[in-house]
């Protein structure tokens, strides 16, 4: 609903020049790292490009691992996920025509996954900051970051017709794959880790019961399937398809008689049809860049890395980045350095994407940057091999956690 002025918050004439984190983008990781940051009595404005409604209306994500949910509720935002959340002990893999259950929350010791829509943890977030009476702007035109590498990093912005400027201690690139912020960085600061898949996936969001308590992952000759679901009321497929399939000739009909063909087993299990509500294709890509900062701009999650939908990570990822983002930057404010005295984030052993997600807070005098070797393009034939991505990798180290990812 662009233009209405009760989904736009707050109004120009509250926007500050001065703050202590700025966070570009309203998605899961910047909302969580606001809310994170004033737990801890730390000041910051979210800016962000699209309309409310448009972000609490994108449908993503859906799976929340544990730590996910422990945090949600840990910091006050898990009334309405514990309530509506799916928790699910486990799922199916299906192949020959059977349907194998795998017991996660056994073999984890109690741990599970829960399906909740990213929307829906978005809704929770942006209600959660309204709350606070922080500053959270919608529709911000030509958001743009400057001065990273000074002790005045500026986010600038156009809202309501009039241009501003925020002056931060911080900023945090929460802006996505697709956002300003990872562009900024100097391409001899950047060391990417790619890979381009040959496959889509093609989703639907259709009005059925979810005919299984569980997901199903299906290995089919006719490429692979993945029955899901967003609630009591509401099934999520998706099909393997070609990364640039045309979504015309995929007619409704065309769709459950290949969902039927690749999904049903032998028992008579098959998922529950209905009305198609939303349809799309999404490629799948790695993507890792690191380090996840230059100067005072730090990435955290689809900025600094994306995995593909296959894994279920995504939304998880971004929630660890933050979590550990805010730890130190609250750090740096308890110990009392000024931020000109700076912060370095690198990342550490232990990482569960290719060394992206953890990070820890670290002196500049005992953690000197690493000089970065420009990345080069690759062409489109070099990008689908496993092979590419380690020749996209400048030193061995970074080889190593590549491996380490592909054995996983
Ligand atoms: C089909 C699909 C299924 C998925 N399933 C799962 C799953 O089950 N589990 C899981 O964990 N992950 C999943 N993911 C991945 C997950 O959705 C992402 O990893 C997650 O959204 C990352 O959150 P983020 O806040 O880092 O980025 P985003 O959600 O992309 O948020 C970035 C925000 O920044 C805003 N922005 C962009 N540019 C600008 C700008 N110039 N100025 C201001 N704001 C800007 C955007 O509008 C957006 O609101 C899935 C993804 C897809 C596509």
């Amino acid at each position: 609903m662009p233009g209405d002025s009760t989904l736009r918050f707050p109004l120009a004439a509250s926007i500050p020049a001065r703050t202590q984190v700025g966070i570009v983008g309203a998605g899961p990781a910047g909302l969580m790292l606001g809310h994170l940051l004033h737990r801890q009595g730390i000041d910051s404005i979210i800016v962000e490009n699209r309309s409310r409604q448009h972000v609490v209306e994108r449908v993503r994500a859906g799976v929340l691992e544990q730590g996910t949910v422990d945090l949600m509720h840990e910091v006050g935002v898990g009334a309405r996920l514990g309530r509506e959340g799916l928790r699910h002990r486990g799922i199916y893999l299906a192949f020959d025509g059977a349907r194998h259950h795998i017991d996660m929350a056994a073999l984890t010791g109690g741990r599970a996954i829960t399906v909740y829509g990213q929307n829906e943890v978005v809704h929770d977030l942006i209600e959660a900051r309204i709350e606070t009476g922080r500053p959270l702007l919608f529709e911000a035109g030509d958001v743009g970051v400057h001065d990273l590498d000074s002790s005045r990093p500026r986010v600038t912005f156009r809202s309501a017709g009039a241009a501003h400027e925020v002056v931060c201690d911080v900023i945090a690139g929460c802006d996505g794959f697709h956002g300003i912020c990872r562009p900024t960085i100097p391409a001899s600061h950047q060391h990417i880790y790619e890979r381009v898949y040959p496959f889509g996936w093609l989703g639907i969001l259709a009005e059925a019961a979810p005919s299984s308590t569980e997901l199903v992952y299906s290995r089919h000759e006719r490429g692979f399937a993945l029955f899901s679901m967003r609630s009591p009321t509401v099934t999520r497929l998706y099909l393997q398809c070609a990364p640039d399939e045309d979504l015309g000739p995929w007619t409704d009909d065309r769709i459950w008689s290949e969902l039927r063909a690749r999904l049903s087993t032998d028992d008579g299990w098959r998922p529950n049809e209905g009305p198609i509500l939303q349809k799309s294709v999404t490629g799948m890509r790695s993507f890792v860049v690191e380090p996840m900062r230059y100067g005072r701009l730090f990435l955290a999650g689809d900025a600094a890395h994306i995995v593909p939908p296959t894994g279920a990570k995504g939304l998880n990822l971004a929630m660890a980045d933050v979590y550990r983002l805010s730890g130190a930057i609250a750090e740096h404010y308890r110990s009392g350095k000024r931020a000109a005295d700076g912060l370095v984030f690198r990342e550490g052993a232990g990482t569960n994407v290719a060394g992206a997600a953890l990070l820890v807070v670290d002196d500049v005098a005992a953690a000197p940057q690493r000089q970065r070797q420009p990345v080069r393009p690759s062409s489109p034939a070099r990008r689908t091999g496993v092979s590419c991505q380690f020749d996209r990798c400048h030193d061995e180290p970074g080889r190593e956690l590549l491996r380490r990812a592909v054995r996983l």
